[in-house]
């Protein structure tokens, strides 16, 4: 983009008459130069420019325009070519600054975008990276209480079964040490324990057995 006082230097210092009349014969009529229309092929000169408003029309076509629409459209050059062409005829120095406005921050707005796009996938690639540590702390963390209620429990059990046994043991030995009795109805439940261990068993008891001996004498009760 050529900056509007530039543009508007270039038009006024421009000699439109001298520009044109190398494309088309002009020949001075008062205040405007006439001409043969270059854009519909005229004969006759109804192609006029005035220089004092820098600006030509045909009136019979009705082309118009300024100095730089008549070079886009007689030689097709685009709009910042046509200013800079005149611009050298005049000595103005047209400074196209569409490049530098424009274009790089065009470029830096691209390269910024990469940068942000860059950092996005970087924090959430450590986001991610955080989350599965922390996962799998945690599910560490809970695989280890796992281990240690379980060894816990099992220690515990182990424990209370080792404590149950020897308790079982002693209780025994003391029994069967100190009382007759005892000893007697202990071997009686054994032997009924395995008599109906198995399958369907209907025990009978006698009246006179040990198991109700033992219960009408009630421990130590031996005679
Ligand atoms: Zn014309």
């Amino acid at each position: 983009m050529i900056p509007d006082e530039i543009v508007e230097r270039v038009r006024s210092a421009a000699d439109i008459v001298g520009i044109i009349s190398e494309y088309v014969p002009l020949k001075r009529s008062g205040g405007t130069w006439r001409g043969p229309c270059p854009f519909h092929q005229g004969k006759n000169p109804n192609f006029s420019v005035s220089p004092s408003h820098g600006s030509y029309h045909c009136f019979v076509c009705h082309e118009s325009g300024d100095v730089f629409t008549f070079l886009r459209k007689r030689l097709g050059l685009d709009w910042p070519s046509a200013v800079k062409y005149v611009g050298e005829k005049v000595g103005i120095e047209v400074i196209d600054v569409r490049i530098r406005r424009a274009d790089l921050p065009q470029e830096n707005m691209a390269a910024t975008y990469r940068r942000m796009e860059t950092a996005r996938q970087q924090q959430a690639a450590q986001i991610r990276a955080v989350g599965e540590q922390q996962k799998r702390e945690r599910i560490a963390e809970a695989d280890k209480e796992v281990t240690i209620t379980l060894a816990t429990a099992q220690e515990t059990a182990d424990r209370t079964r080792g404590e149950g046994d020897a308790q079982r043991t002693r209780i025994y030995a003391q029994s069967f040490g100190r009382d007759a009795g005892f000893a007697s109805f202990y071997r009686s439940m054994q032997a009924y324990e395995a008599s109906i261990g198995q399958g369907d068993a209907t025990m009978v008891l006698s009246p006179d057995s040990a198991f109700f001996r033992y219960f009408e004498r009630g421990p130590g009760g031996a005679r």
